[in-house]
């Protein structure tokens, strides 16, 4: 059967949780044992995510295949328990770029090049062919930014014809705020969203309107109204404990049944394993009885939580498998000027997390945090970025080499204890060009943290980085008591290091980005339960 497609698209403004929404589509169609892919496109000109700023945009998140892509692939991943690639991802400058090429070629000679019908179609090709390659029964595709948007218009005409000949169910997601002085819920935001989408030719199927409350009787009935469509199609998106919640509000609201109805799919059941499983998932990622666990993480993007947002699932799922409350405790390295700063923003920390992160923005209160954690015997995880700044900590503090630095922040240092990977030197584009994806690494000891945490000695996990541990400092860090415990297979590049003396580890992967919330990730599993033990 050929693939149906569900268009997903915004109104208003963004943050509403779009992603979620998607996230959750899939969730329940894949409780109907229907295979369901996503397609996300986002409207900016940049060929993918890799060069934007999380502070701007949230995390850049990186698939096994090496793709860099938006956040919201993170959510897709964990609640569909999934690895994706990168041809679930269309942007801007992909599309554009592709047209351009063919028209350079010679592909369209003798014909103007224009938004409707040459990219349009491009953009319908690429969804049909992603739809059969994968054999996927339902794609769902998020269309990013709002409606209205100048970046999105060609990409929303697209659905529009996409819709003239294949099965389509459009579903638009809207915001029902509440005036305080008024207590009231307010429609018109909403009714004008709507308007602006039939106005672009579509008309929704679904309406899914995220407030603070769930929506009242009269509200849906007056929404129902203006959208043209019957009240069990207006879809309440209320406040809820955790996100993981959202699936089962929507199977509450019969959107399951809407969808399969629409789409045309008949005698497929729900499958009551995978709604057990699901359930225990949302109710373990409630905050339970059990104690608090205060995890202070210390980066440089802290005012926008979403850059972090893998880091701070990765810490919920392996707390919740341990059964304790993660207090997270967001430090801003940039504000830790001084020792005495970072005593008053750590104490009470049962453990700490070093971020990845570019650029030497807030990286000497990093090194600060790293010595305060060891010196304290405060449980410490880096990650990538955390791990570099770990052995360069070490070689400042232990090893005694107080120019001790990353050649990434400081070029004339004498001690570059982190370089730039050899295979880097000669990379000239910024784009799509760092060591990018799922790498295997051995671990070398079984007497090390990373042997316990994994339990077997080849592991893999994603990676996003330039620079490396230098391997002309290796001896030395080990002769100061520095443990390697993870390299590369061909021994070539430093993947772990642990510090003896308490548990302090560093990757230079970024296992949050494999953590899902029914198998957190084996080094947050490991830190978490340190972290805990400390709080005895
Ligand atoms: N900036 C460092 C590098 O390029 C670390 C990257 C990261 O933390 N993802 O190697």
């Amino acid at each position: 059967m050929q693939a149906k497609f569900i268009v997903v698209t915004g109104s208003l403004m963004s943050g509403l949780g779009k992603g979620i929404l998607v996230s959750s589509i899939m969730k329940i169609l894949d409780m109907y044992d229907l295979k369901v892919l996503p397609i996300k496109f986002d409207g900016y000109l940049n060929f993918d995510c890799g060069t934007m700023n999380p502070y701007r945009h949230g995390e850049v998140f990186v698939l096994d295949d090496g793709g860099e892509v938006d956040m919201d692939f993170g959510t897709y991943e964990r609640f569909l328990d999934k690895d994706l690639d990168k041809g679930s991802s269309i942007t801007g400058g992909k599309i554009m770029s592709s047209i351009i090429e063919k028209e350079r070629r010679g592909d369209f000679l003798g014909e103007d090049v224009q938004m409707t019908p040459h990219l349009t179609e491009e953009i319908i090709k690429y969804i049909e062919k992603f739809a059969e390659e994968k054999k996927a029964d339902v794609v769902v595709i998020e269309v990013g930014g709002t409606v209205g948007d100048l970046e999105n218009g060609y990409f929303i005409e697209a659905m529009r014809q996409l819709s003239l000949k294949r099965k389509v169910e459009f579903v638009n997601l809207t915001y029902v705020p509440v005036i305080s002085s008024v207590g009231e819920q307010k429609t018109k935001p909403s009714q004008i969203g709507i308007r602006l989408l039939m106005q672009a030719g579509i008309k929704p199927d679904l309406l899914v309107c995220r407030a603070q409350n769930s929506l009242l009787a009269k509200i849906k009935k007056k929404l129902a109204f203006f959208a043209s469509l019957d009240e069990n199609r207006i879809i309440s998106d209320e406040d809820l404990n955790n996100i993981y919640e959202f699936p089962i509000n929507l199977l509450k609201q019969n959107v399951d049944k809407i969808l399969l109805a629409d789409l045309g799919f008949k005698g497929h059941k729900l499958d009551k394993k995978k709604l057990q499983d699901w359930m225990s998932i949302a109710d373990g990622n409630t905050a339970s009885s059990g104690k608090s666990v205060r995890i202070s993480i210390v980066g440089k993007y802290i005012d926008l939580k979403d850059s972090y947002v893998s880091v701070k699932e990765a810490v919920h799922h392996a707390s919740h498998a341990l059964h304790v409350n993660p207090e997270i405790n967001w430090v801003e390295a940039t504000e830790l000027t001084s020792e005495k700063d970072v005593a008053g923003k750590l104490i009470g920390s049962d453990g700490v997390i070093i971020p990845g992160g570019f650029g030497s923005r807030g990286i000497e209160g990093k090194i600060m945090a790293i010595k305060y954690a060891r010196e304290n015997k405060i449980p410490l995880l880096g990650l990538c970025l955390g791990m570099q700044l770990m052995a360069v900590e070490f070689a400042r503090n232990v090893c005694g080499i107080r120019d001790a630095n990353s050649s990434e922040f400081d070029q004339k240092t004498k001690h570059k204890i982190i370089d730039l990977m050899s295979t880097q030197v000669s990379v000239k584009n910024k784009g799509g060009t760092m060591r990018l994806g799922a790498w295997k690494a051995k671990i070398l000891k079984k007497d090390s943290i990373a042997y316990k945490a994994y339990g077997k000695e080849i592991i893999s996990e994603r990676h996003r980085h330039r620079y490396e541990l230098n391997n002309k400092y290796k001896k030395l860090l080990e002769d100061g008591g520095l443990m390697i415990s993870a390299t590369t297979l061909d021994g070539k590049l430093v993947e772990i290091i642990e510090w003896k003396g308490s548990y302090g580890i560093g990757t230079q992967a970024h296992p949050e980005l494999k953590s899902r919330p029914n198998k957190p990730a084996p080094l947050f599993l490991s830190f978490i339960d340190a972290a805990s033990a400390a709080t005895q």
